[in-house]
C-alpha cells in the first residue's frame, strides 16, 4: 500500500520560528509539569486570558520571524510532484499559522490548528486529516519535531518521522521509538526510499 499523505508539525519542523516556551511559562507564572496549552486550560478565565494574550503575543512574533529550515521547499515540491497529499497539523493558533503559511507561501490542506479540536497527543485531528483526504492512516506519515507529534501519529496508526535539525529538545521518554528519524530536509535521500520501501511493503501502522 504506497503511502498517500504527509501530515507536518509546523514550529520546528517545517519552520523556525524561535517560540521560547520556558519564556512564555515565566510570563505566564505557570509552573509544573502540564503542557502549556493544557496549563492555561486548567486557570481560572481571567488569569486564562492573560496567557492566552501572552501566547499570541509569542506566536505574533515567531509568525513574524518564521524562516524555512533548508531543504523545506524542495521537498514539499518532491512530495506534490509525487502526488502525495499534504497537511499541517499543529497546536499553533489558527491566525499565526495561516499567517507564517502566507508569507512564506506554502500551501496545505487541510491545516488543523488549536481551534479545531482536542490537540496533538490526541489522535483526533490526524484521523479528522485521514477521512478528508480518503486514506487510512497506515497510508500516511506524520512528520514532526515533538513527542506529541510522535505520540499522535502512533495513537492514530500512522507512519512516524521524527525530526531533529530544528535543535529543539527531544524528549521521547514517554512514546516508542519513530519509524524514522530525519536531521535535514536538504538530506532526504534515505527518506524518500524508506517512504518506498514500506508503501511496498504495506506495514500497517507505525513500524
Ligand atoms: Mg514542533
Amino acid at each position: 500500500m504506497p503511502i498517500r499523505g504527509v501530515i507536518f508539525d509546523l514550529d520546528n519542523t517545517l519552520v523556525a520560528s524561535d517560540l521560547d516556551f520556558e519564556l512564555m511559562r515565566r510570563e505566564m507564572g505557570l509552573s509544573g509539569s502540564l503542557p502549556l496549552l493544557e496549563a492555561i486550560a486548567e486557570l481560572p478565565p481571567a488569569d486564562a486570558e492573560r496567557c492566552w494574550d501572552i501566547l499570541a503575543a509569542h506566536e505574533q512574533q515567531g509568525a513574524q520571524r518564521a524562516t524555512l529550515f533548508a531543504g523545506v521547499a524542495d521537498f514539499l515540491q518532491m512530495a506534490a510532484d509525487r502526488g502525495l497529499a499534504r497537511a499541517v497539523l499543529t497546536r499553533n493558533s489558527r491566525a499565526h499559522t495561516l499567517s507564517t503559511l502566507a508569507r512564506l507561501a506554502l500551501d496545505f490542506n487541510p491545516v488543523i490548528c488549536r481551534e479545531d479540536g482536542p490537540v496533538k497527543p490526541d489522535p483526533a485531528a490526524i484521523w479528522k486529516i485521514c477521512a478528508a483526504w480518503g486514506f487510512a492512516p497506515s497510508e500516511c506519515v506524520m512528520i514532526g519535531d515533538y513527542r506529541f507529534d510522535i505520540e499522535a501519529g502512533q495513537r492514530a496508526g500512522t507512519h512516524t518521522v521524527l525530526f531533529t535539525g530544528g535543535g529543539g529538545p527531544s524528549d521521547l521518554e514517554h512514546c516508542r521509538p519513530p519509524c524514522f528519524v530525519l536531521a535535514s530536509f536538504a538530506e532526504p535521500a534515505e527518506l524518500w526510499q524508506w517512504l518506498e520501501r514500506i508503501g511496498l511493503e504495506g506495514s500497517g501502522g507505525c513500524c
